[in-house]
């Protein structure tokens, strides 16, 4: 039998879910509060069904996404417990959102209005989120509609459409623990609550903190922190935390071929690089379909038996050179293990060390991790 899914991958990505869990307690130690862990993109590219039940046996309070279809994948793999899912289309239909329980976070009375018409539709009462702008002027209720939601929200809630769980907002500048914006959004959200509950909406859980915030400012922890990067062990803030995060992918493949090139051979496309000398390089198959960004092209290393070796001329689609120079790299064969990113505990390359040489941020990296990768969980 020809079999798809026996056939190993050329490349994996190991992730570490006792990290993941440990990740989730520093947080939550840390911040003093409970944790709504955010487990969008597929769980930051880690694989969102093995990362969310792992955090949910870690003692989650909640999961959070942004689309609906992402919540419903979780539930259709028997993921239990409260799912909040915080970004909708005007044409979303939330019936199917309201019949698998899952917690709707609504950032308009437009939203909310079709929340009631589809729990109505089905004789159901909704279970949902609100989700204020106090800043960010992205999602959630807008300031200049924010009085009238609240009167829409509680004829919804008087006529049993909907149950108010949460109420959120999300920091611009969680990154700068120092930033006024922090506490101006703090203090909208903290109004924000009082209306509610004024009309006799009182959520259960309040909640605005992302990780940095949740790392640098327990003091905005209200009743939940919302992080995702951090669990994944990524510090936003290594500036102004020295949190014990542990990051829970390596990325991770093997030599496929290994062969000499002599001196003045162009590499790659454009020949972007020309061997000075005689030397001996390996291909690392895996490239920007991967994850792997172009623009580190001439920039990156990766780890080969315990040594460092540069990458030569430009990453392609799905593989890479690197020059093990006129030694062999020590008697590199190909088969080897190639460390392409890992934790950092051992001075090799790492997503943060790829994020800084291209610009970005690693959130951009782990979750830019394509779908031929594999994941493996340890
Ligand atoms: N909350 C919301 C609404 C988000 O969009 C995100 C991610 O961007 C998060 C929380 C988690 O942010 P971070 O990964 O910085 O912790």
């Amino acid at each position: 039998m020809h079999s798809f899914s026996s056939t190993p991958a050329l490349g994996a990505a190991t992730v570490d879910l006792a990290a993941i869990a440990h990740n989730l307690r520093t947080i939550a130690d840390g911040a003093g509060a409970g944790v709504l862990a955010v487990v969008k993109a597929d769980g930051y590219g880690h694989g969102a069904v093995p990362v969310a039940r792992t955090l949910v046996d870690a003692g989650a309070n909640g999961l959070g996404v942004a689309h609906i279809r992402e919540a419903l994948a979780l539930r259709e793999a028997g993921i239990p417990g409260p799912i909040t899912a915080w970004l909708h289309t005007r044409d979303t239909d939330f019936a199917v959102a309201i019949a698998a329980g899952l917690d709707i976070a609504v950032s308009s009375a437009r939203q909310l209005a079709a929340v009631v018409d589809a729990a109505g539709r089905h004789g159901e009462t909704a279970t949902v989120t609100v989700k204020v702008d106090t800043g960010m002027n992205r999602s959630g209720v807008a300031a200049d509609e924010w009085e009238s939601f609240v009167d829409d929200l509680a004829r919804a809630r008087a006529a049993g459409a909907v149950a108010l769980r949460g109420v959120m907002t999300h920091l611009a500048c969680g990154d700068e623990p120092a930033n006024p914006a922090n506490d101006h959004q703090a203090q909208a959200l903290r109004s924000a609550v009082a209306d509610l509950r004024a009309v006799g909406a009182v959520p259960e859980i309040v909640h605005a903190a992302n990780s940095p915030a949740a790392l640098t400012r327990p003091d905005l922890a209200f009743d939940a922190v919302r992080p995702g990067v951090a669990l994944y062990g990524l510090n936003p803030v290594p500036q102004h935390s020295d949190a014990d995060l542990i990051p829970a992918m390596t990325l991770a493949t093997t030599v496929s071929l290994v062969k000499r090139v002599p001196a003045g051979g162009g590499i790659s496309y454009g020949h972007t690089y020309i061997a000075p000398a005689d030397t001996t390089v390996a291909v690392i198959p895996v490239g920007y379909a991967d994850g792997v960004p172009r623009a580190l092209s001439g920039r990156l290393r990766v780890r080969i038996n315990g040594r460092d070796f540069p990458g030569v001329g430009r990453i392609c689609m799905d593989q890479f050179v690197v020059d093990l120079g006129p030694d062999e790299g020590g008697g590199v064969a190909e088969g080897d293990a190639v460390e392409v990113f890992g934790t950092g505990a051992d001075g090799g390359p790492t997503a943060r060390e790829w994020a800084d040489l291209t610009g970005t941020i690693d959130y951009e990296i782990v979750t830019g991790i394509g779908s031929r990768i594999e994941r493996r969980y340890v």
